[in-house]
């Protein structure tokens, strides 16, 4: 059995991997909090019409299309992964890569219908190479998750991979301390499971995955 070191290890080398040179910092969880959101958005096209040509960070230059999210103005489920992919960048829609039809099938695995569910990133558009975005990209795009997270009030957020648990949860614990347990942010419910782009690389942790969506599952059922 792999112990919580072997685990970093295998995740620090994946980072590597996929070129990540630094990882968020404390400073933009805290401040994701800390955000003055008022006024509220009153819908979900008033925030895309504030996000339309946004140059607020160095990501602009690279994108092609932004994407905001997508899903009902009412979910009671929202989901966070960490950014948009090739596919998605080309696209303008979250989730329809590979990594897409993983999340479809996750989703399909607890008879959850992706129509009936928000889904988004923790920034807008595309990092070059789909590299982990840098913190002062996330610190930049946070304000328009705050806005969603405001205007939908989901009752029940699951965070997609390492990024968005710890931006969303304002820490900087790894995945292995996060996942298993019901986090609280402003009154909304949080769990925390892997981001399907890993599991597609490391298809041993879909049973661990598995695991987390039935907790998922299970909070939905209750706070429906
Ligand atoms: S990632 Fe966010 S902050 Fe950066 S340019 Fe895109 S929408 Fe704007």
């Amino acid at each position: 059995m792999r112990t919580f070191w072997d685990e970093l290890a295998l995740y620090l080398e994946y980072l590597k991997a996929i070129g990540v040179k630094t990882l968020p910092k404390k400073k933009a969880f805290e401040r994701f909090l800390k955000l003055d959101l008022s006024p509220p958005p009153k819908s979900l096209a008033e925030i895309a019409k504030e996000i339309e040509g946004c140059t607020r960070c160095k990501l602009h230059r690279t994108r092609t299309n932004i994407v905001l999210g997508e899903g009902p103005e009412n979910a009671t489920l929202m989901f966070i992964g960490e950014a948009p992919g090739r596919d998605e960048d080309l696209e303008g829609r979250p989730f329809v890569g590979r990594a897409g039809k993983l999340l479809d099938q996750m989703l399909g695995a607890i008879n959850i219908r992706r129509a009936e569910v928000y889904i988004t990133n923790v920034v807008k558009c595309r990092p070059p190479g789909n590299r982990t975005p840098e913190p002062d990209e996330i610190e930049a795009c946070l304000p328009y998750l705050a806005k969603q997270i405001k205007l939908i009030r989901p009752r029940l957020i699951c965070t997609l991979g390492l990024v968005a648990a710890q931006t969303v949860l304002a820490t900087t614990q790894p995945l292995s301390r996060l996942r298993g347990k019901i986090h609280e942010i402003d009154g909304i419910k949080v769990v925390v499971t892997y981001h399907p782009a890993f599991l597609l690389r490391y298809p041993s942790y879909k049973a661990q995955a598995l695991e987390d969506l039935k907790l998922l599952k299970r909070l939905y059922e209750e706070l429906k």
